[in-house]
């Protein structure tokens, strides 16, 4: 078990040390801000929704390894998505950081997986979940054109 949990550290270590798309993209039509006060993370997101589908997703922002690390496997696991398989994602990602029963498969999730050790500590599910509620805010919000 300590194997297992050193494992996905250093998974969560890696990400935060080279998060993958951290970057700002050359065309997004949506983005938006988020912020957890309770630890200081601070997270921009870019999208590019294109017939419903997540074309690109980017982001930038500073904060601590498991809010980066949260935001830098997201993004990598959500190229290419439906909204829907997002929100579906979200939810299981969600059960899986508060402690709660995956539904369906756990497989489903992933690398996304290694933010399992993340439900014994409570007051880091905001770091790892961070992400994924700017990202439902970037969603929501009216499309944009930002770039020409
Ligand atoms: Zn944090």
């Amino acid at each position: 078990m300590t194997e297992l949990t050193d494992l996905y550290q250093e998974v969560i270590l890696d990400h935060n040390k080279s998060p993958r798309n951290h970057r700002e993209p050359d065309r997004f039509n949506r983005d938006a801000i988020g912020h957890n006060p309770l630890c200081g993370d601070r997270i921009r997101l870019y999208l590019q929704i294109e017939e419903g589908r997540i074309d690109d997703v980017g982001f930038q922002g500073s904060g601590c390894a498991i809010s980066q690390a949260s935001a830098s496997l997201m993004t990598e696991a959500l190229k290419g998505m439906t909204v829907e398989e997002f929100e579906k994602l979200f939810g299981r990602f969600h059960s899986l950081v508060t402690g709660k029963t995956v539904e369906g498969s756990q497989e489903e999730l992933g690398k996304l997986v290694v933010f399992s050790g993340v439900s014994q500590y409570p007051v880091r599910v905001k770091c790892a979940t961070l992400p994924w509620h700017t990202l439902r805010a970037a969603l929501n919000q009216t499309p944009k054109t930002t770039t020409e």
